[in-house]
This record gives C-alpha cells, sequence and structure tokens, in this order.
C-alpha cells in the first residue's frame, strides 16, 4: 500500500457481514458466513493485521444475516463491535424481501449473467434497492473519518459510492463488483432512471474493479454510451472527482486450500469417500444452486458421456454437491426438482445394484469435506453458463498436492481468463463436455501435472491478499490522482480572497461563459435557456453600478439576444466575433472574408448525412459540426475523419479546426474571447476582474488578461486559470455570493 493510505483506517461493506447472528431459542448465536467473498476477504483481513500493525486497523459494515428483533440489537451490536470489528446494518424481513430477494436476485443477478428472460422489472424492488442503499449510507456516516478508506462489495451496493461521497467528499471510496458486468445491450434493458443512477452511484467510487477486462470494457462503454463520459486508459473525469476502473482478478487463500489437504480430518474424509469409491474413478461437481451455473447441462453431458462409453460404466462416478441458495427465488426451487429428476433419470437408466453414476448431495459442505472431495477426484468439472469469477475452480486446482486431477472449466467463468491450461469447453455444448470429461479421464498423470503446475504457480503468486492488496494500493494511489487534479480547486481561503477583493473594488469587470459555465450542457444548443434564477442573479450583477458584466459565447448573436439582451450587460458573439455593449448595438470585430464556409459547408453536411445524431449549426463567422447526441462508438472515426479532412482542405486559409466538447469548430483564425475582452478592457481602470468558463475558446480569454485577475476554469483539468470549480452549481453559487457581498 502507498504510504499516503499507511495511516488510514480501512471499512470493507458488504451485504453480509462475515458473522452470522441468530437468534436461536432466545438466546443470541454466533457463527461464520459461508461464501468465497466472505472467506477471501476475511483471510486478507488476517494478513493486513499482521503485515501493517501501525494502521488503524479495520472495520466491516454489513448485514448479520437474519432479522435481529429491536430488543437484541445493541447487544449484537456491541458484541460485533468488541469481538469482531463489525457494524451491523440491521434490516427488517421485509426489506430483505424487496431488497435482496428482489432487485438484487430477481433483477440485477439475472440480468448480469445474461439471463435477461428472468430479470423483474419492479418498481417497488427498484425502491428499496435505494432506500437499502441509503440505509448504508445512513450507518455508515456516523462511523467514517474523513481520512477513511471505503472498500464496497458487489451488486448489492452499487448506488453506495455515490452516497457516500456526498457526505464525505474526501474519503477514498472504492467498489468492487463480483458478478459479470454485462454488454451494453444487456445493461440498457434496465428503465434509463435505474440504469443511470447505478451508473452514477458506482462512479461516486474513485477505484472500481472487476474480475476480467471483459467486463471493464462493458462498464466503461455503458458509461459512455449512457452518461456520455469517455475514459483515458480507465481514467474517467467527472465534474467532481476522477474514477478509475480497472481489473483485479479475485484470487482464493491458496495456504488455506494447501494446509486444508493435509489436514488430518480432511484426510479421514478422504479415506471415506476413497472406501465407498473403492477403484472407481471420480469426477466432482461443485456449486451453489443457481441457474448461471449450469448444472442441468452438465449432468446432461455426462449422461452424454456414459451413452458413448459403455466402458465407464461401473468405472466412474459424478459426485454433484449442489449447496442450497437463496431459498424464495422461483427458478431455484424449478431447478432443483429438474436436477433431481434427471440425476434420477440417469441412475435409473444406467445404474446397477453396484454403480450408482451419479452420487447427489444437496447441502452444504465444511472446509475439509470440501478439500477432501477436491483432493480425491480425478476431474473438476466447472461449466457455468456464466459467472463472475469462479472461486470452486481455483480451489480445486490449489487443492491438488500431487499436481495430479484435471479441470474441466467453462469458457463462460471469469476464472477461464487465468485458467488457460485447463480443458475449456462451452456450456452449452454437451457434446464438447462429454468429450473433455473423456480426454480428462484419459489424460496421462504427467500432462495432468504439467497443466496443474502452471496453474499451481499462478494462483499462489496472484492470491486473495494480492488481489486485495493491489486493489487498495491503486486506490491509495487515486489519492494522488485526485490531488493533481483538484490542486487549483477554489478553497475556502480563496475563494474568501476573491469576495474580499471584489467587495473593496470601485471598479469591477466580469467575464463570463455561457455554456457549462452558467447552465449545464443540454443535448441541443437550442435548449439552454436561462432559467430563472440566473436572470435573476445576472440582472443584480448588472445593476450594480461598479459592476461591468460581460457573456463571452460561442453563441451566435440571435440566441444571446433572445435570452440575454435586455439585460444591462456586453455580449461578445461567435467567440468575439461580434460584440455589443450594454444597451448598444452588434459590432463587427475587424475579419477577413468568410468565402471559405461555401466549401467547407458541404464537407461537414456530408460528414453529417452519415453520423445519426449529427447535425451543422452555421454561425457568421463559424460552422460548428455537433455530435452531442450520436452514439459514441460510431461517432468516433467520422468525427476524426473529418476533422483530418478539414485539416487538409483548410491550408493556406486563415480558418481554423478546433475539435471540442462533442464538436468540431471551424472558425476564422486571429479572433477570439482574448481579443473581444480587450473592448471592455481599454480605458477602464478596474481593480477586480473576475473571468469564468468552461472550455479551451475560455483559456484565450485567461491568457488575455492582466496577472492579477481572477480566473476560473469550470470541471477539473489543465488550465492556465487559477482556479478550478467543479461545475455550474459551484459558479452560480460563487456568483450568488458575491451579488449579496456588498450589502
Ligand atoms: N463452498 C462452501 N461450501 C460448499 C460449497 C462451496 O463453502 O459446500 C464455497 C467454495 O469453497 C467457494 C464458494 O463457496 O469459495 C463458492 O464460490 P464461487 O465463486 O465458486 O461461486 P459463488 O457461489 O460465489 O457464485
Amino acid at each position: 500500500m502507498s504510504s499516503s493510505t499507511s495511516t488510514r483506517r480501512l471499512v470493507i461493506v458488504s451485504n453480509r457481514l462475515p458473522i452470522t447472528v441468530r437468534l436461536e431459542n432466545g438466546t443470541i448465536a454466533y457463527g461464520e458466513s459461508a461464501g468465497g467473498l466472505a472467506t477471501g476477504l476475511s483471510s486478507f483481513l488476517d494478513s493486513y493485521r499482521s503485515h501493517f500493525p501501525d494502521r488503524e486497523g479495520y472495520v466491516w459494515v454489513g448485514w448479520p444475516g437474519s432479522t435481529i428483533p429491536p430488543d437484541h440489537q445493541e447487544n449484537v451490536r456491541q458484541t460485533l463491535a468488541e469481538q469482531h470489528r463489525a457494524l451491523p446494518v440491521f434490516l427488517s424481513g421485509e426489506e430483505m424481501d424487496e431488497f435482496y430477494l428482489g432487485f438484487c436476485n430477481k433483477t440485477l443477478w439475472p440480468l448480469f449473467h445474461y439471463f435477461p428472460s428472468y430479470t423483474t422489472y419492479r418498481e417497488d424492488y427498484w425502491a428499496r434497492y435505494v432506500a437499502v442503499n441509503e440505509r448504508f449510507a445512513e450507518a455508515l456516516k456516523p462511523l467514517l473519518l474523513p481520512d477513511d478508506v471505503v472498500w464496497i462489495q458487489d451488486y448489492h451496493l452499487m448506488l453506495l459510492p455515490q452516497m457516500l461521497r456526498a457526505h464525505v467528499p474526501q474519503a477514498l471510496i472504492g467498489f468492487f463488483l463480483h458478478i459479470p458486468f454485462p454488454s451494453f445491450e444487456l445493461f440498457r434493458l434496465l428503465p434509463p432512471r435505474w440504469r443511470e443512477a447505478i451508473l452514477e452511484g458506482v462512479l461516486g467510487s474513485d477505484l472500481v474493479g472487476f474480475h476480467t477486462y471483459e467486463y471493464t470494457r462493458h462498464f466503461l462503454q455503458s458509461v459512455l454510451r449512457i452518461l456520455g463520459h469517455d475514459h483515458s486508459l480507465g481514467r474517467i473525469v467527472l465534474p467532481a472527482h476522477v474514477a478509475r476502473a480497472e481489473t483485479y482478478p479475485m484470487g482464493i487463500d491458496f495456504q488455506r486450500f494447501v494446509a486444508a489437504a493435509r489436514d488430518p480430518e480432511t484426510e479421514a474424509e478422504r479415506n471415506e469417500i476413497r472406501a465407498t469409491l473403492r477403484n472407481m474413478r471420480s469426477i466432482l461437481s461443485v456449486d451453489r444452486l443457481d441457474y448461471s451455473k449450469g448444472i442441468l447441462n452438465r449432468l446432461e453431458a455426462y449422461e452424454l458421456l456414459l451413452e458413448r462409453h459403455p466402458e465407464y460404466h461401473g468405472a466412474v462416478v459424478l459426485i454433484a454437491v449442489v449447496v442450497p441458495s437463496r431459498i424464495g427465488v422461483d427458478q431455484y426451487e424449478t431447478m432443483k426438482r429438474q436436477i433431481e429428476e434427471i440425476v434420477g433419470r440417469i441412475n435409473g437408466r444406467f445404474g446397477t445394484v453396484a454403480w450408482t453414476p451419479v452420487i447427489y448431495q444437496y447441502r452444504n459442505l465444511g472446509l475439509h469435506s470440501l478439500s477432501a472431495l477436491y483432493s480425491v477426484s480425478d476431474v473438476g468439472l466447472v461449466t457455468p453458463l456464466r459467472d463472475g469469477m469462479n472461486l470452486v475452480a481455483k480451489e480445486y486446482i490449489a487443492s491438488r498436492s500431487d499436481h495430479t486431477g484435471v479441470l474441466v472449466l467453462s469458457e463462460m467463468a471469469g476464472a477461464a481468463k487465468e485458467l488457460g491450461e485447463a480443458l475449456i469447453v462451452n456450456p452449452n455444448d454437451r457434446g464438447e463436455m462429454a468429450d473433455a470429461m473423456h480426454t480428462a479421464l484419459q489424460m496421462p498423470e504427467e500432462e495432468q501435472r504439467q497443466r496443474n503446475i502452471v496453474m499451481q504457480e499462478r494462483l499462489l503468486r496472484y492470491d486473495v491478499t494480492r488481489w486485495a492488496g493491489e486493489f487498495l494500493k491503486d486506490l491509495g494511489e487515486m489519492e494522488e490522482v485526485r490531488n493533481r487534479f483538484t490542486a487549483k480547486l477554489l478553497t475556502h481561503g480563496s475563494r474568501g480572497d476573491l469576495l474580499r477583493s471584489y467587495a473593496e473594488a470601485r471598479q469591477r469587470q466580469l467575464f463570463l461563459d455561457y455554456d457549462g459555465t452558467l447552465v449545464p450542457f443540454v443535448r441541443h444548443p437550442s435548449l439552454a435557456k436561462p432559467p430563472e434564477r440566473l436572470h435573476r442573479l445576472l440582472a443584480q450583477l448588472a445593476n450594480d453600478p461598479r459592476n461591468s458584466v460581460v457573456i463571452l459565447s460561442g453563441r451566435d448573436r440571435a440566441s444571446l439576444d433572445r435570452w440575454l439582451g435586455h439585460l444591462p450587460i456586453g455580449l461578445a458573439a461567435e467567440h468575439g466575433f461580434w460584440l455589443k455593449d450594454a444597451g448598444g448595438q452588434w459590432m463587427n470585430a475587424p475579419h477577413p472574408s468568410t468565402d471559405w464556409k461555401l466549401t467547407l459547408r458541404a464537407i461537414l453536411e456530408q460528414h453529417a448525412d452519415r453520423l445519426p445524431g449529427a447535425f451543422v449549426e452555421e454561425k457568421e463567422f463559424s460552422m460548428v459540426w455537433h455530435y452531442r447526441s450520436s452514439d459514441p462508438d460510431q461517432a468516433r472515426p467520422i468525427a476524426a475523419e473529418l476533422i483530418d479532412q478539414l485539416t487538409s482542405y483548410t491550408t493556406g486559409l486563415n480558418v481554423q479546426v478546433l475539435p471540442g466538447n462533442k464538436v468540431v469548430e471551424v472558425r476564422t483564425a486571429g479572433i477570439h474571447k482574448g481579443t473581444a475582452a480587450s473592448h471592455w478592457l481599454s480605458g477602464r481602470m478596474n481593480d477586480h476582474i473576475l473571468a469564468i468558463g468552461d472550455d479551451w475558446t475560455d483559456e484565450d480569454l485567461f491568457r488575455a488578461l492582466p496577472p492579477n485577475s481572477f480566473t476560473i476554469r469550470v470541471g477539473i483539468t489543465n488550465t492556465v486559470a487559477l482556479y478550478n470549480v467543479r461545475g455550474p452549481e459551484d459558479v452560480l453559487r460563487l456568483l450568488e455570493s458575491l451579488a449579496l457581498s456588498h450589502f
């Protein structure tokens, strides 16, 4: 971890605490929670404490695993805090029904695992999802210290990062998604309000982690297409902060499985299983009961193996462990019945008095039973239809202390990206799976060892501690990125200086850009009409006799006149080609010819015709090609081609080609907002100059002003301005303070 995080406390937030609390016969019982995430993170935290004893330590926040009646809650809260470093978020049965069984497991889970037909879209589930995320935020608020590192886990809490950022802006917030992030075509099936809120929620984080590069890519693509934020190497510059999306494949606690395989308890179980199997070969299948796990296909593939290869009759056994899960979701009940039917069919069809082809167990196994099965089975058969990572595959490999055993792994599991030496199969292809089982059963031991040793080394190197460590190290580094990006942020102190200078000044000059500075960007330029609040504010500023207020805009004269013409302010249209004093007439800045427009209009229009949503805006001294409403992936190459063509057409002309924010602008060179500003500056003795703008055209203005001016760039980005502010809301608040300051 970087030194910047060295004294920070780690706050882990997940739906479930690693401790399950239950009320049994009137008394509270505490037990360990099962599951890869709780176990994996707990292993990491053990090493976190021993590796970094100087750290502030950690606290884990989450639901305690069952509904705890109010009269026991305080007691549970104390015990968890004192003995387990945990803070419970108590949720009622009804809340869990609509939040966990509802939105989490009937909406997000199926959709993100590519089961759109199982996906439910219910407003009450969504409302509860928002409310429970808020409950977590409320629980965290009194606990969080400004310097905490918060690490939020998984799809249950996708809105929480943004909710927390609003309360503790300085906290470093990480988010990890443990399930796949689906492609845009799937994700967009969510109603717009939900999908926007989910992406914005996640983007409240400084760092967002996914198991595979594919999921990261899908996320970035949805962010671009739905929210319009592009990225550079996974970094997304947002108005308020920079978020980064990166890939960290979750590892397992490798040594825990090595040790478990050697444990005498495991040894005893192993001997028992061996005695039952006699000399039969075994294939192991272990999953939670879930449609994403592909259990039915797998059983059918095994049936096909027995059909095709009678030599395995009486010689091979499939041990199928199905772990009870999320009881109450309808599909799970149906699936359980189907599994039992197929198992019955296979056993009925092929079994004999001496041989049961499928040994089926519907139960949860402890570490030693699991380890015994992993280490006894000749083949590990892991064939989910879709799986974020799949830890069972990794645990099987880690448990093979003599390096034998063959892993048959679905290409749809995140783990397949790291375990390329396994026999990789498509889980929908029963024939291929049957062939892979056959290949696995026939594979020479030497080849088994060769494959497994490579995978074991990889899993040992990138274990769960390394996974969490790398995520937290990168999260720590986001603090430096943030500091760099926010170095110029208008602080309380410099805001005070500005207000003081303004209040004391006798003559003040205010230069304000319009779009993106006083009003947020909208899809079409004609929609950016000034709201009432802005009208009032500009009037108030302009009516102060000490003030000269000028709006410097890229807009045409007509729009500025329509919206702002009646105010006693100066206006500059088309980035300074047209100037108008308060109450005066439009004047032309001296300019060369605009003959170029005729030739270039054809090129701009031709490119707009090729791109749905793109259009050409013609002003008197410039032309703008807009593509804010177009599909970003389709727009990118067309915009690049347009810039290329315009650049070569305009060599020798006194014309500039300027790529902007979802626009390409062509304009006559030599006139800009800086030259426009000089019109108002000359002959006036200002003792306070303030300039605020949001894009590159405002940089010309900042450069042209005297050094003691207050210059502010809207948005967190590089600038020659003295300060940055985050967005138009900050600008309005600042101007409102100025407007009030002389009273
Ligand atoms: N597991 C368990 N008891 C069992 C079967 C599995 O504790 O009877 C554990 C297993 O060791 C693994 C986790 O449950 O760590 C399953 O993780 P995986 O990523 O394979 O699937 P998930 O259930 O998270 O979808």
